[in-house]
C-alpha cells in the first residue's frame, strides 16, 4: 500500500497510542497497587492472599502486554485477532474489573446464552472494558450499578452511522451501562476524539473512549454512545462473530488477517 503517513501523522499517531498505553498502564497499576496494599494487611493470616497475587500477576501481565502493543506498532505489525469466548472473558476479568471500583459501586454481568465466539484479539477487548468501567464510575461518584451486558445481532446491511462502512453479518455486542452524571450533547459528540476529558488535569487523558473506538473499528466493528445528562449512558461495542471462516483462519496464523487494513 502506497499511502504512507507523513512524518508528523507519524509522530502524532505514536504519541497518542503512547499516551493511550500510559494511559492504560495507570489502570492497572491502579489494580496492582490496590492489591499490595490488600495482600501487605492480608499476608500474615488469610488464605485468600494466594488469590490476590495472582491478580497482581495478572495485571502485570496486561502492562507488558500494552507495551507489546506500542512495539507492535512501532514494527507495524497488526495485531492478531481470534476466537474468544466474550462471556468466559469477562467473568475472568471480573476480579481485576472490581479491583478498580470503590465499594459504593458493583458490578452485574448479564450474557445471553448460547452466544457464538466473537472475532477479535482478547487483550485489547480487555483493555477496552476496563476503560469503559472506569468511565462508568467516574459517572457515579456517589456509588451505584454498573450492568454489563453481552448479546447478539444481526445488523442486516446497517452501517456504521459514525462512517458508513458496513457493519459485520453478525454482532456481539458488549454494553457498560451506568446510572451516573450522563452527558450533554455537546459531551457525547465530542466523546469519542482523542484527548477529549472533562475530567480534571491528572484524572484524565481523553484516550478512554477513542481507544475502545479505535479497537472496535480495527476488529470490524463500531461503537455506540447513549446518554442522558442526569440519567446515565450506555455504551456498546459491536463485535465480528466469529465465523467457520474466521475460526479457520485463526487456526491458520499465515493465512491474512481479517477484514483487511
Ligand atoms: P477520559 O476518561 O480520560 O476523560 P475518555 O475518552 O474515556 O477519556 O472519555 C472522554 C470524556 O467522555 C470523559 O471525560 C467524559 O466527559 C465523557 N464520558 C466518557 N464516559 C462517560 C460516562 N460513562 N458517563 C459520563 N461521561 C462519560
Amino acid at each position: 500500500m502506497e499511502a504512507r503517513l507523513s512524518r508528523a501523522e507519524t509522530l502524532q499517531a505514536v504519541g497518542t497510542l503512547t499516551g493511550g498505553v500510559a494511559h492504560d498502564i495507570n489502570n492497572l497499576m491502579t489494580v496492582v497497587l490496590g492489591n499490595a496494599d490488600l495482600l501487605d494487611e492480608e499476608l500474615e493470616a488469610q488464605p485468600g492472599a494466594r488469590a490476590k497475587v495472582d491478580q497482581i500477576a495478572g495485571a502485570a501481565e496486561r502492562a507488558a502486554a500494552l507495551t507489546g502493543r506500542l512495539l507492535a506498532f512501532a514494527r507495524e505489525q497488526p495485531l492478531e485477532p481470534r476466537s474468544v469466548d466474550v462471556p468466559a472473558l469477562v467473568e475472568q476479568l471480573l476480579p481485576i474489573l472490581r479491583t478498580s471500583l470503590p465499594d459504593s459501586v458493583s458490578l452485574r454481568v448479564q450474557a445471553l446464552p448460547g452466544l457464538p465466539p466473537a472475532h477479535v484479539d482478547p487483550g485489547q477487548l480487555e483493555v477496552a472494558l476496563l476503560n469503559l468501567v472506569v468511565n462508568a464510575r467516574d459517572a457515579m461518584p456517589r456509588g451505584g450499578v454498573i450492568d454489563i451486558g453481552i448479546t447478539f445481532d444481526r445488523p442486516d446491511g446497517r452501517s456504521d452511522p459514525l462512517d458508513g462502512r458496513p457493519l459485520p453479518d453478525e454482532c456481539l455486542i458488549v454494553s457498560v451501562k451506568d446510572h451516573g452524571t450522563g452527558m450533554t450533547p455537546e459531551v457525547l459528540s465530542k466523546a469519542l476524539d482523542p484527548f477529549f476529558t472533562t475530567k480534571p488535569p491528572g484524572a484524565g487523558t481523553g484516550l478512554g473512549l477513542s481507544m475502545a473506538y479505535g479497537f472496535a473499528k480495527q476488529s470490524g466493528g463500531h461503537i455506540e454512545l447513549s446518554s442522558t445528562p442526569r440519567q446515565g449512558t450506555t455504551v456498546r461495542i459491536f463485535l465480528p462473530a466469529a465465523s467457520v471462516p474466521a475460526i479457520a483462519r485463526a487456526a491458520r496464523p499465515d493465512a491474512p488477517a481479517a477484514g483487511g487494513g
